[in-house]
Formats: structure tokens, C-alpha cells, sequence
């Protein structure tokens, strides 16, 4: 596997691989891989001749008051992982290589899209994310990229500056990888203490409970809200940033729950905030 860390490495790289006529893939993480990322990474092995990985803690997709420094980094068994699923190249660079001195351009998706869910509660984030993944595609001359389920709204705003600034790349919505007990994967699942873990379980046991009501007919949003509101309530250590049931992609407002509804929230446990979602289905 090729390690690229500077713009001039990851531009030749593409380019040789354009020259030759191969699809390339690109899947954006922040590192400390998991399953999760794994998934995305075998999707876009199976889809594309090259597949492209970038490991970037991207600065700017953090609030002043988030976990931007203790965020985890281990590049070394990053790169194990990404070895073992025959990724061909990772992209790494130093923040100072994405945002050189002088830099002053943001991607901002203005509207609905990005002012509600994890848009309220994290300021900016959404710029942070747009204005990363449209270099990471730019860069990596991307035929298709790969992002997961478990950020839904992050692929909804994705899909939309994709689709308004006319970039040449398809987006690819992959699943939710989970633990056997449920539990959503993500990097920030380290942060966990044994007793938090356990406690973290409520978020997709809250979920579960809803899709179970709507597959015996529950239909009406606020009641499904409620059924997971209930459930996390059960568990002394969650704290609620949101519980929102919304149509999927669109992220309109609904009153009557369907098939293509996400139910999406947001849970701290102890310092730790958590998000899982589903989409609903009979
Ligand atoms: P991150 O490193 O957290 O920025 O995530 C990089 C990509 O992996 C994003 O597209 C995430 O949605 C995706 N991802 C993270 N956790 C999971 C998971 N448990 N299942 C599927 N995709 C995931």
C-alpha cells in the first residue's frame, strides 16, 4: 500500500491511475479504524480498480469546545487494517498540507439540511465536512467515495453540494456496522469506560424498540420519538441531545412516520457523545 502524505503525491497518484484508464474510489476517514470503516473500504474495493483511503483529523470540522486534540491517531495500526482489505493507497497528510497559510475557502451548504440534527448542536461542522470532502474528491479524482449510515445527515449535505457544484463523483451510502450486542461502531467508542459501554447500548436498544413499534403499525412520529426518549430515559448515564424522526434523504419534516423515515439521535454518555440512527422498515 502507498503512503501519500503531500498534494503533489495524491495528484500523481490519481493521475497515473487515471492514464490507465482505472475507476478510482476514495473513502474519507478520521482514523482509529474500525469494522465500520472496513465496510466501506470493502464496498469500494468491490466497485472501483483503486481504491483510496484518507486518514485526516480535519481541524476544521471541529467546534472550539469538541475533541479535536484528543481525538484518537494510530496511523500504524490504521494502516495494518487498511493492508488487510487490500486498500492501495492511504492519503495522510499534516493539517498544514490541507490549509496552508493564506488558505480562505469554505464550502457552506446553506439551509435546512445543515441547521437541524447535529447542524444545531455543532456549529460549522457541516462547513468543516464539505469544504474537507471536496478537496479529498478533488484531490483523489474520485469516481466514486464512500461514507457510512452512521453519519446519515453527513451524506444527505454531501450528496447536495455534489449534486449543486456539478462534481463528477458518485455517492455511496453503506450500512451501519454494529457489534454483536448492537452497538454502533465508531472511533469515539475508545473513549469508553467498561461501565459506559454498557450503558451505550440504550442508543440502539431505544432504535430497536421504535422500528418495532412502526413494524406493528405505529405510525405517528411524536409517538415514535417518545418510545425512544422513553428507552434512554431508562439508563441513568445517557443524556439526551436529540431525538428527531425526519424523511430520509430529504431530511423534510414529517407527520406520519414511512418506510424511507430516519430516526436519527444524539446521546452523551459521561464526556462521550454518541449518534446512531435507523431507517425504518416494515
Ligand atoms: P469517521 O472516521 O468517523 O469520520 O468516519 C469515516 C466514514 O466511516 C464516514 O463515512 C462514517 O459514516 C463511516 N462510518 C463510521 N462508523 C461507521 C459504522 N459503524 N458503520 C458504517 N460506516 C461507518
Amino acid at each position: 500500500m502507498e503512503i501519500l502524505t503531500t498534494l503533489q503525491a495524491i495528484k500523481d497518484y490519481a493521475a497515473q491511475a487515471k492514464k490507465q484508464g482505472k475507476s478510482i474510489g476514495l473513502v474519507p476517514t478520521m482514523g482509529a479504524l474500525h469494522e465500520g470503516h472496513l465496510t466501506l473500504m470493502r464496498e469500494a474495493r468491490a466497485k472501483c480498480d483503486i481504491v483510496i483511503a484518507s486518514v485526516f483529523v480535519n481541524p476544521t470540522q471541529f467546534g472550539p469546545n469538541e475533541d479535536y486534540d484528543a481525538y484518537p491517531r494510530q496511523f500504524a495500526a490504521d494502516c495494518e487494517k487498511l493492508e488487510s482489505v487490500n486498500v492501495d493507497a492511504v492519503f495522510h497528510p499534516e493539517p498544514a498540507e490541507m490549509y496552508p497559510e493564506g488558505y480562505c475557502t469554505y464550502v457552506n451548504v446553506e439551509g435546512d439540511i445543515t441547521h437541524k440534527l447535529c447542524g444545531a448542536q455543532r456549529p460549522g461542522h457541516f462547513r468543516g465536512v464539505a469544504t474537507v470532502v471536496t478537496k479529498l474528491i478533488n484531490l483523489a479524482r474520485a469516481d466514486e467515495a464512500f461514507f457510512g449510515q452512521k453519519d446519515a445527515q453527513q451524506v444527505t449535505v454531501i450528496r447536495r453540494f455534489v449534486e449543486d457544484l456539478n462534481i463528477n463523483v458518485h455517492i455511496n451510502m453503506v450500512p451501519i456496522a454494529r457489534e454483536e450486542n448492537g452497538l454502533a461502531r465508531s472511533s469515539r467508542n475508545t473513549y469508553l469506560s467498561p461501565a459506559e459501554k454498557e450503558a451505550a447500548l440504550v442508543l440502539s436498544r431505544s432504535l430497536k424498540a421504535a422500528k418495532a413499534a412502526f413494524a406493528n403499525g405505529e405510525r405517528e412520529i411524536s409517538a415514535l420519538e417518545h418510545i425512544v426518549t422513553e428507552e434512554l430515559h431508562k439508563e441513568p448515564m445517557a443524556n439526551i441531545d436529540y431525538v428527531k424522526a425526519y424523511a430520509y434523504p430529504s431530511l423534510k419534516p414529517l407527520t406520519e412516520a414511512s418506510e424511507d423515515t430516519l430516526l436519527a439521535i444524539a446521546v452523551k454518555i459521561g464526556k462521550t457523545r454518541l449518534i446512531d440512527n435507523v431507517i425504518l422498515s416494515a
